[in-house]
C-alpha cells in the first residue's frame, strides 16, 4: 500500500493532475490550477435565488 496518500488537484478544464501542495490558491480558498487558472470552485448545490419546488412544474 501506498503510504503517501497526498491530495492532487485534478483539473476538469485542461485535465492536469499536480499535488494540492503545489498548486496556487485563490482569496477565497480554493485551488486554481497553474496551468489555465481554473478555480475548483464547489459545484453549487445549493444556490441562492434557485428555488426549485419539488411540487412545482408538473
Ligand atoms: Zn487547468
Amino acid at each position: 500500500m501506498s503510504t503517501d496518500n497526498a491530495a492532487t488537484f485534478d483539473c476538469p478544464e485542461c485535465d492536469v493532475t499536480a499535488p494540492s501542495t503545489s498548486v496556487p490558491y485563490d482569496s477565497l480558498g480554493y485551488v486554481v490550477c497553474p496551468v489555465c487558472g481554473y478555480a475548483a470552485t464547489p459545484e453549487a448545490a445549493e444556490t441562492p435565488g434557485v428555488d426549485r419546488s419539488p411540487s412545482a412544474g408538473d
